[in-house]
């Protein structure tokens, strides 16, 4: 019912112009009413057209060695119908629901039912329950950290199937990669539209809910901030890290044993792949805590975007390297793979100590050192939306204090050295860094923009203090 309310509160404000003060843009941070044609017209391209680039990528490489080109000069030229393509696509089996019932059910086991027992031994580690960040209603949500200690018995298992029992090959992924791209497509539309039927009738919370009144926009940015069900099956947490992201080590992991199945070796490129992502998602999960306060977590609505991105986009899109090079088996000079492994590790490094910086600061109210001397930062506040009043501040030390994303650029320097990885001879693993890009970009003007009306003129001073969104100096 609340929900309801909610829902007729949101179309009275679509008709209802806001006042122009501050205070009121403040009040309404989180909660995009308005939904513009810009906006629309991407989601209708994106709900259209994304599950079709993901199909193009893949079938690329299955019938055309990952050459994007090819297909569609075959059909340019009359030489193929869309009909040959797609007849010659693999279908759903049962071999391929059975392979991923029995994956996404045993991540579901390792989320709820296995407390977190790593940061019992593992120092340094923060796991078990955590909390989040404050939501525009006021809402603080506990979190049960368990992600590194799914992803070691995950890939423990893994390792101990290939190396002692032989139950299944671990070629496995890469063997029914089409038919499993079929079950990952059912779950992420199944988890969407739940998302949308719960947001209107069984919302967690009905205050953290936000209808802007356009279907294709609430479908796809989410009607609810944190779904779950029960206790601590929450929908974000688990779908982003857990179908997606520990799947991301495994199926790097059957790209090569594919390369070695078909070439009798791994080559050093394919060993870079998977070193550097490793290193990208055990540091996702070694800092999960922290991924509570990312943008996903804090500020994302849960619909299409995060379930279906995450079923489907994320493991099918961010693997594309490790995909190409069982077709193109690339094998680096010494020089060109040392300097793909220092680019991944700096880009890894500005990442991981940006991000820590700002961990570290906001932990401790800013009573820390940054780059051996206090932090200077700007006192910014902003209101929830029943009008109480919370206090934040904005770090302009350290990394903080070159650019306001400078952790945006570590990451894309991080992705580039992964396609660089797989040489020149095609465009297709370098989809990873123009996407990267585009993503990074258009979150960092989203989150400017959410942060701008969060803050207000707090937020005009913290950008007149540190100018530049990516690289100091450029942009
Ligand atoms: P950030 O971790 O940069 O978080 C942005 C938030 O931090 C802002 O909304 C604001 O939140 C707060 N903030 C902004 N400036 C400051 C400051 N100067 N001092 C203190 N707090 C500040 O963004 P993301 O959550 O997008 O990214 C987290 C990481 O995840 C990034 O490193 C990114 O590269 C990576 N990432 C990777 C993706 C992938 O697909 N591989 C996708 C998305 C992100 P508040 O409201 O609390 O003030």
């Amino acid at each position: 019912m609340a929900a309801h309310q909610e829902k007729k509160l949101a179309q009275e404000r679509k008709h209802k112009p806001t006042q122009n003060d501050t205070q009121t843009s403040q009040v309404q941070w989180g909660r995009a009413w308005e939904v513009d044609w810009f906006s629309l017209a991407s989601i209708l391209f994106l709900l259209l057209f994304a599950p079709l680039i993901v199909y193009y990528f893949i079938m690329s490489c299955d019938q055309y060695q990952c050459s994007l080109t090819d297909p569609l000069r075959d059909l340019l030229t009359g030489n193929k119908h869309l009909s040959d393509i797609w007849n010659k696509t693999p279908t759903l089996t049962y071999r391929a629901a059975g392979i991923y019932s029995l994956w996404v059910a045993f991540q579901v086991v390792l989320y709820v039912f296995v407390p977190d027992f790593c940061h019992k031994f593992l120092p340094g580690y923060v796991g078990g329950v955590q909390e989040g960040a404050v939501t525009p209603a006021g809402v603080v949500n506990k979190y049960e950290i368990n992600g590194l200690q799914a992803w070691i018995i995950t890939h423990v298992l893994w390792f101990a199937n290939a190396y002692y029992f032989h139950f299944f090959s671990p070629t496995i992924i890469f063997d029914n990669w089409i038919p499993l791209l079929w079950c990952a497509n059912i779950l992420g539309y199944a988890v969407s539209t739940f998302a949308m039927i719960k947001g209107y009738f069984f919302p967690t919370n009905a205050k953290d809910c936000k209808f802007t009144g356009n279907f294709f926009y609430d479908y796809m940015m989410g009607i609810e901030f944190n779904p779950r069900i029960g206790r601590w099956f929450d929908f974000k947490l688990f779908f982003n890290g857990r179908p997606g992201i520990v799947a991301w080590t495994l199926i790097n992991l059957s790209y090569a044993a594919k390369q070695q199945e078909l070439y009798g070796q791994v080559t050093n490129s394919m060993i870079l792949v998977n070193v550097l992502q490793g290193i990208y998602v055990v540091d996702f999960f070694w800092n999960e805590a922290w991924y509570l306060k990312t943008i996903d977590i804090c500020h994302d609505h849960f619909g299409w975007y995060l379930g279906w991105g995450d079923c489907v986009w994320l493991p099918y899109l961010y693997t594309l390297q490790g995909l190409y090079l069982v077709y193109h088996p690339v094998q680096l000079g010494t020089a060109n793979a040392v300097g793909v492994l220092m680019l991944g590790l700096i880009g890894y490094y500005i990442f991981r100590a940006t991000n820590h910086q700002k961990d570290l600061f906001r932990r401790t109210d800013g009573h820390c050192r940054i780059w051996g001397k206090k932090p200077e930062y700007i006192e910014c506040s902003y209101m929830s939306v029943d009008g109480t009043k919370y206090y934040s501040k904005l770090m302009t030390s350290g990394f903080w204090g070159w650019a306001r994303h400078f952790n945006y650029t570590g990451d894309l320097l991080g992705s580039l050295a992964y396609c660089l990885a797989c040489g020149f001879a095609h465009i297709l693993p370098y989809f990873y860094i123009i996407y990267m890009t585009i993503l990074l970009t258009h979150r960092c003007v989203r989150d400017e923009h959410r942060c701008s009306s969060k803050y207000g003129k707090d937020w005009t001073r913290y950008t007149a203090a540190v100018p530049y969104r990516l690289i100091p100096g450029v942009f």
